[in-house]
């Protein structure tokens, strides 16, 4: 069983076994440009892509959602989504983010005044500064506890769907707070409800998440099948991506400061964070120079993988500079150090610009 709310680091080939997510490579030729997190494997599984590709390449109508749930500082792992939704929104799709409030008053107790304040001047800022543009109008955003077309779909939904099953799939227990019990089904309706004939629906529905959130994709692809008749739901399709490490090995979390760099770091904080990340460095230099170093267990390395270094060159030139012994950790951490902070530099003033507007986005008429 997965716990979406308390997720560990997770062995992704035992959940496609287990699941029957499907891998991603097999269908990234079809991709005519993929995004650079689908090359490099950071993407690795899928279900019903292909609905996706179809409705890309004849270019018809589809929609994505992704949710953010306002709990606790962004950090750079939280980019990952950023950056597919832009490439979604060049592809041509329909973005709908429900910022998930009931989920963080049910789940960790957060109240929906805090959610709503920690949704503007945290998530939403962050997502305009990282560059995508939320005052379109094919983009929504919207807080589940405000959206009654979501909460009404999710008491619809309930009456198909019984405690044990919801058991099952999340180990809730006799304990577990009514609240916590329902709001899955707000987050089918928030994946479900652009299908609905008044927002254009029935269409293709993409989800791109970590594999710690499979079971509401299971739980709404059920729901979906159950509904069918009713509403003419196509099955969503999903993606699955990879979490980088923690700098300091483990767990990438909020909860953890030294584990994470944040998009409000300040420089000094972030430089510090990457000159003691933990590295694929030999013991000495002279073995390093010999025996070259280990990219694959190297933080400092899953940073530019994962989130900052856009071409695939510049990447493979530092791993094989990085194996073959002629780059060292000091050096390689300094360029890492030099480009983290020119790019923060750039982030910040666009963020300062991004919080002007981001007051606006709840207030933006949704469709
Ligand atoms: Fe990591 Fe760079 Fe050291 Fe290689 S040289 S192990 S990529 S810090």
């Amino acid at each position: 069983m997965i716990d979406p709310w308390s997720s560990s680091i997770l062995e992704y080939n035992e959940i496609m076994k287990n699941f029957g997510i499907k891998p991603f490579k097999e269908i990234i030729d079809k991709i005519k440009d993929p995004h650079w997190l689908m090359r490099r494997g950071i993407i690795f599984g899928h279900r019903d892509y292909e609905r996706i590709l179809t409705a890309m390449d004849e270019e018809r109508d589809f929609a994505v959602v992704t949710g953010m749930m306002p709990s606790g500082r962004m950090h750079i792992g939280h980019k990952m989504v950023v950056d597919q939704l832009i490439w979604y929104d060049e592809q041509g799709a329909e973005i709908y983010i429900p910022i998930a409030d009931m989920e963080s008053y049910s789940a960790r107790d957060i109240h929906f005044e805090e959610s709503r304040e920690l949704a503007i001047k945290e998530y939403i800022s962050n997502y305009i500064a990282l560059g995508l543009d939320l005052t379109k109008d094919n983009i929504h955003v919207y807080l589940q506890s405000e959206n009654l077309v979501v909460e009404d779909l999710a008491y619809i939904f309930a009456k198909k769907v019984n405690f044990n099953e919801l058991r099952a799939i999340y180990g809730f227990t006799g304990s577990t707070n009514m609240a916590h019990v329902y709001v899955p089904l707000i987050q089918v309706a928030d994946i479900l409800h652009p299908q609905l004939e008044e927002y254009g629906g029935p269409r293709p529905t993409l989800v791109p998440v970590g594999p710690d959130q499979d079971p509401h994709i299971r739980l709404t692809r059920d729901i979906a099948s159950r509904f069918e008749k009713r509403y003419g739901f196509i099955l969503p399709s999903s993606t699955y991506h990879r979490f980088m490490r923690g700098l300091t090995g483990g767990k990438m979390s909020s909860s953890k400061p030294a584990s994470a760099i944040f998009l409000t770091d300040s420089l000094e904080e972030i430089e510090w964070k990457i000159r003691n990340a933990k590295t694929g460095g030999r013991e000495t230099l002279e073995e390093q120079r010999r025996l070259g170093g280990v990219p694959e267990d190297c933080i400092v390395y899953e940073i530019l993988l994962y989130h900052m270094l856009g071409s695939d060159k510049k990447l493979e030139k530092m791993y094989e500079d990085c194996r073959n012994g002629t780059l060292m950790c000091g050096e390689c951490k300094n360029n890492v150090a030099d480009y983290m902070r020119r790019f923060f530099e750039e982030f910040s003033k666009k963020r300062k610009r991004a919080e002007k507007i981001a007051e606006s986005i709840l207030d933006k008429v949704q469709s």
